[in-house]
Parts: structure tokens; sequence; C-alpha cells
């Protein structure tokens, strides 16, 4: 039998922790890799009679993420519990937002040459709190587990795409995006190994059949930690799906919803559990938390963050700054403190052409070999600014410019400095030219030679110039030559 046609439908839930200092109702530190239950509080550790109070910079990132989604933020938000049982939710319910989330709709448009250019919209991003994390400990045949409240607490917001993703490839596409957007607007460092970020995919496919195209049943994989396995487990459940639907005939509603999780060692999809409905959390507004009502004028103050959009730093950078589509996109890769050091000596050099490449190359290997990020570089980017000037003006060579780069990186002076330690004079370019003016004045035989088509006339006066002044470039000096020499033919 041939195989039938199908599409692929995928909508992914992105839980992001938020960059805040603290955890969404409590003072507790949310920093990664402290000794296990040495960030915990009566609130985080649901004790009772202990009342949470809600982080303000919580609300506010997430407020400024829905607007840089192009989503809309209602004027009233209100927080459920969520209630289930497991050994790492101390308080037996997750504080969550189920009716009235922080942000409705809005959609992310994908970087490419499309046209129209493709979009995948949002249903919505709504606020909770992490559960803690169980570690299992297996020596010696027991069964040990134990419980590490740290994370219980800290600020999540999940953002639930619409199901229009069409491939596993647009699945990395859109998430490649997503993350960018969310570094640049400073709303999370989305550290996947840390579990900044972490990704559920919904799968399901549409069958092409004689009857019409079949929806088959929606499967949740969880436990994707890279954008690679996200991929694969979408690549993997399609196959999958065409098979049971070709050996069942089963489509959506004649199965219950299945949770699966990603294993990486054997590159499948395993079965964890049938989902629950929502109906099975018991929902219910929680108690101890007022709605919170978002006014008009913090949207309104949060919009100027969104000059920090990614689709905002390319507009600019390639409309204003004149950089080609590759390199804006290789800069907003490098991160939002990349872009501010660029923008640094951009300005210092008058120069952004020169400043995006002398960043790709000469800043990014040297922060590779010193295994350094930017903004931890020794060579502030007022000083590259400077150094790059002069290159523009034609004071220095790139070649010099290199080696003054060089001992910048590695000492703590100003370019003036570094040239002074390196022994390399500035050149003055209208030294250069009084220089070769001289020199055609003086030497009237090489001049007449040199037009009358002897070349090596040229030479000789290049020649002289440097028994001169031993610092004067020969190119600078040929190049002015010629200029002059051109002028008063
Ligand atoms: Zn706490």
């Amino acid at each position: 039998m041939k195989t039938p046609e199908f599409e692929t439908i995928v909508g992914l839930e992105v839980h992001v922790q938020l960059s805040t200092r603290t955890k969404l109702f409590c003072g507790c530190a949310t920093s990664f890799g402290a000794e296990p239950n040495t960030q915990v509080c009566p609130v985080c550790l649901g004790l009772p009679g202990a009342l949470p109070v809600v982080n303000r910079e919580a609300i506010r990132l997430a407020i400024v993420t829905g607007l840089a989604l192009d989503g809309s933020i209602p004027e009233v938000t209100r927080w459920d519990r969520k209630n289930y049982f497991y050994p790492d939710l101390p308080k037996g319910y997750q504080i969550s937002q189920l009716d009235h989330p922080i942000v409705d709709g809005g959609s992310l448009e994908l970087p490419g040459d499309e046209s129209p250019p493709r979009r995948i919209g949002f249903i919505r991003a709504h606020l909770e709190e992490d559960a803690g994390k169980s570690l299992h400990d297996e020596r010696e045949g027991k069964a040990d587990t134990r419980i590490d409240l740290n994370r219980a607490g800290t600020p999540l917001l999940e953002i639930v795409s619409r199901p229009e993703i069409r491939s596993a490839q647009e699945a990395k596409r859109f998430l490649t995006e997503l993350k960018l957007l969310l570094e640049h607007l400073g709303v999370s460092d989305c550290n996947m190994e840390e579990g900044s970020l972490r990704v559920d995919a919904n799968v399901n496919l549409r069958v092409s059949t004689p009857e019409g195209p079949v929806p088959t049943p929606i499967v949740e994989v969880k436990n994707l930690n890279s954008f690679r396995a996200v991929e694969r487990a979408i690549e993997f459940e399609q196959q999958r799906q065409l098979g049971e639907f070709l050996a069942t005939g089963r489509r959506q509603g004649e199965a219950p919803k299945q949770t699966r999780g990603w294993d990486d060692a054997s590159q499948t999809t395993r079965l964890q559990r049938e989902k629950e409905e929502s109906a099975d959390y018991r929902y219910f507004p929680d108690p101890d938390l007022v709605p919170i009502v978002v006014s008009r004028d913090l949207i309104e103050s949060l919009r100027g963050e969104l000059n920090r959009r990614p689709s905002a730093i390319r507009h600019r950078l390639i409309a204003t700054c004149g950089l080609s589509d590759y390199d804006a996109e290789v800069l907003l890769q490098m991160g939002p403190a990349a872009i501010a050091y660029f923008d640094q000596v951009a300005e210092t050099s008058s120069d952004p052409k020169r400043a995006a490449n002398w960043l790709q190359q000469d800043v990014a290997r040297a922060l590779k070999e010193r295994g350094e990020s930017i903004d931890r570089f020794p060579l502030k980017p007022e000083r590259l600014g400077e150094l790059l000037r002069r290159v523009a003006a034609g004071e220095l060579t790139t070649a010099q410019a290199k080696d003054v780069f060089r001992r910048l990186t590695e000492a703590d002076v100003e370019v003036e400095g570094a040239m002074r330690d390196l022994g390399i004079a500035s050149v003055d370019p209208s030294a250069i030219d009084r220089l070769c003016r001289e020199l055609l004045a003086e030497h009237p035989q090489s001049v007449a030679d040199y037009r009358s088509g002897k070349l090596q006339a040229l030479g000789a006066l290049i020649g002289a110039a440097r028994k001169r002044d031993r610092n004067a470039d020969p190119n600078r000096v040929r190049e002015r030559l010629l200029e002059l020499l051109a002028e008063t033919a």
C-alpha cells in the first residue's frame, strides 16, 4: 500500500524562567547551583500561615514579553491554584493562571525571505511558579530519591503557540527566533542546560484519505531539553503516528491524549501517561492572592523596551548602520551584550561596517581564545572605537591596528599608550601630504621621468621619502604621490 500524504501539526509550549533575582511569591534567591534547600522559606515551602506576595519584576518581564510578541495585555489578570500531588510540589498545588492569563494572543514573525513573511500565532502566555527537583540516587541497589526545593517558586512564563508550525525545521526556526527575542529583551538567560528554557511539543498529523484529511490523536512530548531534541522528537512522532494510524485507523477523539517523554539515548518517545484534562487539576482562584490590575500607564512605559526586539535591531543595523543581512544576523546571534558593544564601537569610530567586521572577526576570535563572554572582555568598546577611528582616518594601517588591538586586550592602556608601547608612531595624513609635495618639488627629474613613462622613477621617490622619514608607510606614500602626480598632470 502506498504511504498516504500527511501534514504535520505542531504547537509548542515554551516554559521560560524569568530573569528575576527572587522568586515569584517570596524573597528567596533564584540563582542556579546553590546547595540543595538553601534558597527556601516558609512561603515557597508551603508552610501553614505563610502568605505569598507577588514579585513586581516578574509581572514587568511578562508584560514586556507579551508586548514584544504583539499580544494584548488584559486589564485584569488573576491567579489560580492547579492542584496535583507530586513529591517536589510542597504546597500540593502550583500557583498558575487559568482563565485570565497575563498575555492574550500575539504572533512572532520568522526571519527569512518568504513573501508574505511567515508568522506563528500564540494562544496565550501565563505566569506560574516552578516546582522543585527530584534527585534520584540509585547507589548500591537502593532507590533513594531526594528533593531539592531551591527551584520551587521560581517564576516561569509559559508561552503557548497556536498549532501553526508545520515541520520539525520550522519548530526549530520558531524557537531560535523566540529565544533571540527573550535574550535581547533581558527576559531570560534561556540557558537550556540549567532548565531556564523548557519546551513541550504537541504533535499530530492530518492524514490524506479518500474521504478527506483525518487528524490523528494529539500527543504531547515532554522532556525536550535542546532544539535538536525538539526537531528529532517531531520527526520521530511523524513516523510513529503515521504507522499507528495505518495500523489502527484511530483518529482524534477515538483515543485519549497521550503524554510521551523524549528519550535522548534511544532517540525515541515513550508513553508516560494518558493526559489529564484541565478538569483533573481542580483549578480554582487562589484565595491568598488578589487579581492584578495592569495600568495602561505601565504598559505605555514598557513600550520603549521594544526597540530591543530582534526585528527592530535587525532593521536598525541594516537600514541605519548600513550592515548586510548576514552581518546583522551574526551580531544578533552574539547576544544583547554584543549589540551594546557594537553600538558603542560604531559610535566612537563613526564606522559601523568596520566595527561589525572587527566584532565578528577579531573580537570574536579573542573572546574564543580567552574563553570569555563579551561583557567581561577587557578591551572597552570606546577604545576599540578609537582604534578603528584612527584606521579610518588613515593614521594606522590595518596591520598596525591588529598589533595595537592585541596590546589593548592584554593591558589596561589607552590606544595612544598601546601605540607607544609598540613603537608605532601615529601617522598624520597631512604630514604624508607635505612630505610628498616636498619630494615632487625637489626631484623634478624624477617627475619628468615618470611622466615620460619611466615608472621606476616612482620607486626612487618612495625611496627618498623613506630616507627622510623612516616611519613613512611606503603604501601611503605611493598612494599620495600618484594622487598628486595626477592632479598636476
Ligand atoms: Zn521562599
